[in-house]
């Protein structure tokens, strides 16, 4: 089989060594004479896996014990009510960072609940200003988009808010490329199909004393409290989701872990985005450089008549998955953990001999 240089957004490229770890445990896990997909989740192995996939975050990304790891169901978008559902509490207000697509969904399903106050870039700009972010002390939390995946913006510092309000972030599209402050952040969540597992499934980690604001009418399986009680196993847990993630835990552990992980992010980023800025304005991208995201390079060939050509070329050498998001058009580049350096090398090589027939 020739593997693709897969592009996409998510579901996204997986480590080649976890699909074929998984391709062969799959009839036979561990030489038990039964897939790991029959097992009970109230037996010992999916138990033992999901306290071992729980722990191999905990290590890899250093979550201190005053937060909970929780394994849940619906992925990204689920928790863009589950968050104000299980924060609010008392407050009336809710603060959210506008910068992109996914922060302005998680703002509108929170604005069902609660009244929102709204921080947005200045024009030209993908990120506000910090010393525009003024968060009331009463707000139940402030949220952010720490990587705009339809956009490309990726936040280059932690906002501000008063040590009282609670620091909430969508970490989907570049978990696991960097390390997260759990000092500042209360509750980070991620969608798995990018740097874990298929699709399905997101990671939470919620300080511990949060847990219990959610109302009494909060529905079970909405509530953090309920699903940290039974460690991510209140009801039939995502079995194949958590053992996905388990494998790719170990290989990022095994690659050096975070350290490694955001070493290589920067690296195969920087070699695309030179691509663009060494065009000549062939190849254009818009996001600040600053804050121009390590994860989804989004850019766009200057005339826009070619851009399926472009599309459609770079399939043919095994390029995958470059059509830019619906919203925004143009191309992406999707760069996550499992994507080789040879696969942004391949891209910027196709990208400069594209611009040589067609600039
Ligand atoms: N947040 C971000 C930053 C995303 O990129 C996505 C999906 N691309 C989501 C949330 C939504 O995830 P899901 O499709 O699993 O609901």
């Amino acid at each position: 089989m020739t593997r693709l240089y897969n592009f996409s957004a998510g579901p996204a490229i997986l480590p080649q060594e976890v699909l074929a770890q998984a391709a062969h445990d799959l009839p036979d896990y561990q030489g038990m004479g039964a897939s790991l997909l029959e097992m009970s989740h109230r037996g010992p192995v999916v138990v033992n896996l999901v306290e071992e996939t729980t722990a191999l975050l905990r290590s890899l990304l250093r979550v201190p014990d005053t937060h909970e790891v929780l394994f849940l169901q619906g992925g990204g978008r689920l928790q863009f009510s589950m968050v104000p559902m299980n924060l609010l509490g008392a407050a009336a207000e809710a603060c959210y960072i506008i910068n992109g697509a996914w922060s302005r969904a998680a703002a509108i399903e929170a604005a069902k609940l609660c009244h929102i106050n709204v921080f947005s870039p200045p024009p030209g700009k993908g990120l506000p200003l910090p010393e525009s972010i003024l968060v009331p002390n009463d707000a139940a939390y402030l949220y952010y988009c720490q990587n705009e995946t339809i956009h490309g913006i990726e936040f280059n510092y932690v906002p501000p808010a008063p040590e009282c309000v609670p620091l909430v972030s969508d970490v989907s599209s570049n978990f696991l490329t960097r390390p997260i402050d759990f000092k500042k952040h209360a509750l980070v969540f991620a969608a798995a199909q990018k740097n874990l597992a298929p699709a399905g499934m997101a990671v939470v980690i919620v300080r511990k004393d949060l847990l219990g604001l959610a109302g009494e009418d909060t529905p079970a399986m909405m509530n953090y409290s309920v699903h940290a009680k039974a460690h991510s196993e209140y009801n039939t847990p995502p079995v194949f989701c958590i053992w996905m993630a388990n494998l790719v835990l170990k290989w990022t552990e095994r690659q050096g872990g975070v350290p490694e992980m955001q070493k290589r992010a920067k690296e195969r980023s920087d070699i695309v985005y030179h691509a663009i800025d060494a065009s000549g304005g062939f190849y254009v991208n818009n996001v600040v450089p600053a804050e121009r995201s390590r994860t989804n390079v989004v850019f766009a060939v200057k005339d826009p008549v070619l851009t399926p050509l472009f599309v459609r070329e770079a399939q043919k050498e095994g390029l995958v998955n470059l059509k830019g998001h619906r919203l925004v058009g143009g191309l992406r580049a999707s760069l996550y953990n499992a994507m080789p350096l040879e696969g942004a090398k391949t891209l910027a090589n196709f990208m400069a001999d594209f611009l040589e027939r067609h600039g």
